[in-house]
């Protein structure tokens, strides 16, 4: 976020991110006109409310997808009361940019964390790694059957369309669903709601500036970062098509002010 009215409710409870008067700092349109090119620009002007300082013991590079992939995840894990009563049963489901930091998170944390995935490749990642300790095949349909209602809380993290209601039957009856990601991203909401008790579907969008400094003190306490890829700018072409192929972990970071390495 680069600006927000100020004037909102949202703007007024911490929640500016969904002020409808939001202005990103990257690829938009701001008051005046003018285009805004986030971290590809030389220098940014900033008004203070929308800055976050990066504690001192986390590497710039790998802190800085944070900003995005880490405080979407950070979010609604706070909201929903995660982050002081451990021991839940949480489902993450996607891993990739937005899904492996949801797994540092919810094991910083003290929860069980299954990863639910269509890769069957990332298990070993996901269980060696990352540490998750339960790996859901969600095409495998035994597997599905056999954690029905094990869950109490279900982030999903795929951007690609898929239907909800194989995943809401994995939450028990009182359990959370949390949409998060693309803000329009092609859902499926299984057609009889009824079946599913009283299990919440809920979206989310990034955070608040407030959240997001509160998210990077507890990464710098945790020394939670992402896993990157660094690339120089003669890369940036390269680094797109592997990322049209999903061939990435987790994301990449473009080194703006480093020199090219063909020089
Ligand atoms: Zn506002």
């Amino acid at each position: 976020m680069a600006a927000t009215c100020l004037k909102c409710e949202y703007c007024k409870e911490d929640q500016e991110n969904y002020c409808d008067e939001v202005q990103f700092v990257y690829n938009g349109i701001f008051w005046d006109g003018s285009i805004t090119y986030g971290g590809y620009s030389e220098f940014l002007v900033v008004d203070h409310r929308y800055v976050v300082r990066v504690p001192d013991n986390l590497p710039m590079d790998a802190a800085a997808p944070l900003l995005c992939a880490g405080i979407t995840v950070f979010s609604p894990l706070k909201d929903n009361n995660l982050l002081e009563s451990p021991g839940k049963r949480i489902g993450i489901v996607g891993l990739g940019g937005l899904g492996h930091v949801a797994v540092k998170f919810a094991k910083a944390f003290g929860h069980h964390v299954t990863i639910i995935s269509t890769s069957p490749s990332k298990e070993k990642e996901a269980r060696e790694r990352l540490g998750a300790d339960d790996f859901i095949l969600s095409t495998n349909p035994e597997q599905m059957q056999s954690k029905k209602r094990t869950l109490d809380f279900i982030l999903d993290t795929v951007s690609a369309k898929h239907s909800l209601g194989p995943t809401l039957e994995l939450l028990k009856v009182n359990g959370t669903l949390v949409i998060v990601g693309a803000p329009d991203k092609p859902i499926d909401l299984p057609s009889f709601p009824l079946i599913f008790g009283k299990r919440v579907v809920k979206g989310s969008m990034i955070g608040s500036i407030k959240e997001t400094q509160d998210m990077m003190d507890v990464c710098g306490k945790h020394n939670i970062t992402c896993d990157i890829e660094v690339v120089k700018t003669d890369k940036i072409n390269e680094a797109l098509d592997r990322l049209a192929k999903n061939d990435v972990k987790y994301r990449f970071v473009i080194d703006i002010a480093g020199e090219s390495s063909k020089l």
